[in-house]
């Protein structure tokens, strides 16, 4: 039976872990064949791979720092030449470095910027000229809530989370006639690495204040990556949608 993303070349940044790891398995039950990258964890990013070849499809983990113009285009470099083209790139990796703005390092700014901005111009330049080509491509961009909310002890990533949307829209006009979509989706709380470490205290507080009382899991996420990804969303860009239990209305 044909799958909605049959022939698709998708690619994940930060797939090793995580929101990205659900996207990328995601996209290959849905038929794509898959590359994703990953800064550090190489053993769990080969995981990936495994799992998504034991579904049929391509795939292959590249280390690439999203933060280097550079790296992320030696990366799509790699991947077309290896399967021709890319129909796809999740621009997801991502950190935190929390802490209130008068205790906030430079560094603790700039790396945050750096890794979940920059590495999101970085990846849509890089991939451009291939869509362009191609006449098609879809970019998503997982942004979060907070670039919408803000949040005390965040100030950095709400900045590269509101960034990310202002780029996006800027992206999504300029390629819109070239056939090439952006979109942002915004999670609300997702259970993963990046939460692991909150308290008790803390996590009971971000409950309460989820309409849905739970919260998501990185399926939920996929599930919009994937329908971003395909055909079935096609008149849709610049365009930012969450997915937060209704955390953020
Ligand atoms: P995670 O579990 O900490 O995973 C982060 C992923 O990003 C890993 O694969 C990591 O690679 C990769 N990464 C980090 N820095 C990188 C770099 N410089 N170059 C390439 N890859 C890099 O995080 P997550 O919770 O899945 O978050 C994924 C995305 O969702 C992030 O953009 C985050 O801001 C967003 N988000 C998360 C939540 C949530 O509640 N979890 C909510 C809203 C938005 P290594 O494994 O090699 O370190």
């Amino acid at each position: 039976m044909n799958k909605p993303l049959d022939d698709f070349v998708c690619v994940v940044t930060g797939g090793s872990r995580g929101i990205g790891k659900a996207i990328a398995i995601h996209l290959a039950k849905q038929g794509a064949d898959v590359a994703i990258t990953y800064a550090s964890s190489k053993g769990p990013a080969e995981d990936v791979v495994t799992e998504i070849e034991s579904l049929g499809c391509k795939s292959m983990a590249i280390q690439s720092d999203a933060s280097k113009l550079e790296e992320a285009e030696s990366m799509v470099s790699t991947v077309v030449d290896a399967w021709g083209k890319i129909d796809v790139l999740v621009n997801n990796a991502g950190i935190t470095r929390d802490q209130l703005i008068l205790r906030m390092s430079e560094q603790d700014w700039d790396q945050v910027l750096t890794t979940n901005l920059k590495s999101v111009f970085n990846g849509s330049k890089a991939v451009a000229k291939t869509m362009m080509r191609q006449r098609s491509g879809s970019v998503i961009n997982v942004g979060s809530i907070i670039g919408l909310m803000g949040n005390a002890g965040q100030s950095n990533y709400a900045a590269s989370k509101a960034g990310m949307i202002g780029f996006t829209k800027s992206f999504a006009k300029e390629f819109a006639s070239r056939g090439i979509r952006a979109n942002v989706i915004a999670p609300g709380y997702i259970t993963t690495d990046m939460t692991e470490s909150l308290d008790q205290k803390t996590l009971d507080a971000i409950k309460a204040s989820i309409p849905m009382g739970e919260p998501g899991s990185a399926d939920d996420v996929a599930n919009l990556v994937s329908f971003l990804a395909s055909n079935q969303s096609s008149y849709i860009t610049g365009e930012v949608i969450r997915v937060d239990g209704g955390m953020a209305m």
